[in-house]
């Protein structure tokens, strides 16, 4: 399940490809992915590519006979990919549920598994999802340790609440917990307030080096079905149970909560 980077950049990689092209066409090849009415592309331009929590979210101008602006939200989920191609139909056609024709080039959704979405939006802020995004200006140390403080619950289930923090899995919360020294199984009533600075601190730091990770592992966004693999070696503890924490020298454990795996130090997160 992609997390907040890969998104990120599968937005970063596809913008250049995307922004300024007029659309042609709308197919869609798979029932689940119309949810709603369609719109009408034909004449619409792409006047940004960027992400909305763990979506890809595409702007198209108004169009020529009036219509307002309509704002595409992709929700990867597990192996939604977002391709750009310029091989016209000489495409793979397998699990191809999705694809918006452009006056140069074609913008392709590939699913094996079809838990993936396309939603329609008037607007930026209505496709936005409930929870605050971690790298958003707005959430200071102060917010986080208000939003931490106002829930109970083990602190590894909290980081990965989307109606609080979007975008956050299991792979990021175990790598955060330990960035800032933190037990995944404390309770949020417990954390003190240096703690949770510790942890803004983290979830920011750890989000902004996945992202240009991400960027410079993989430039060509094509590549994009193997990020979560290739980049396994700049994770600290998830994925490492046995291996030393690289911190204090203790072995990684390996736990279950709420049936997903969390990684965590004994030795240096209390
Ligand atoms: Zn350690």
């Amino acid at each position: 399940m992609p997390e907040l980077p890969e998104v990120e950049t599968v937005a970063r990689q596809l913008a250049p490809f995307l922004e300024g092209r007029e659309a042609r066409a709308l197919r869609i090849f798979d029932s689940r992915l119309r949810s709603g009415p369609l719109p009408r592309l034909r004449g619409r331009r792409v006047v940004s590519v960027g992400r909305s929590g763990k979506q890809v979210l595409i702007g198209f101008s108004s169009s020529s006979n009036g219509a307002r602006p309509v704002w595409l939200a992709v929700h990867l989920r597990m192996t939604g990919r977002l391709i750009w191609s310029d091989a016209g139909g000489r495409v793979e056609r397998d699990h191809l549920r999705g694809r918006i024709e452009f006056d140069r080039g074609w913008l392709l959704f590939y699913d094996t598994r079809r838990f993936g979405t396309w939603s329609w939006y008037a607007s930026r802020e209505a496709a936005a999802p409930a929870g605050i995004d971690p790298l958003s200006p707005g959430l200071s140390a102060a917010r986080f340790e208000k939003l931490i403080g106002a829930s109970r619950q083990s602190v590894k289930a909290w980081l990965m609440r989307q109606d609080r923090l979007v975008g956050l899995g299991n792979i990021y919360a175990s790598e955060i917990l330990h960035a800032a020294r933190v037990s995944p199984l404390r309770d949020t009533g417990s954390i003190a307030t240096a703690e949770a600075r510790r942890l803004h601190g983290a979830t920011r730091r750890i989000l902004r080096r996945a992202i240009e990770r991400c960027g410079t592992t993989f430039s060509d966004f094509q590549d994009a079905r193997g990020v979560t693999g290739s980049y396994q070696r700049f994770l600290r503890v998830y994925g490492r149970a046995g291996e030393r924490c690289p911190r204090c020298g203790a072995r990684i454990e390996r736990i279950v909560q709420q049936q997903r795996s969390t990684f965590f130090c004994p030795g240096c997160q209390h």
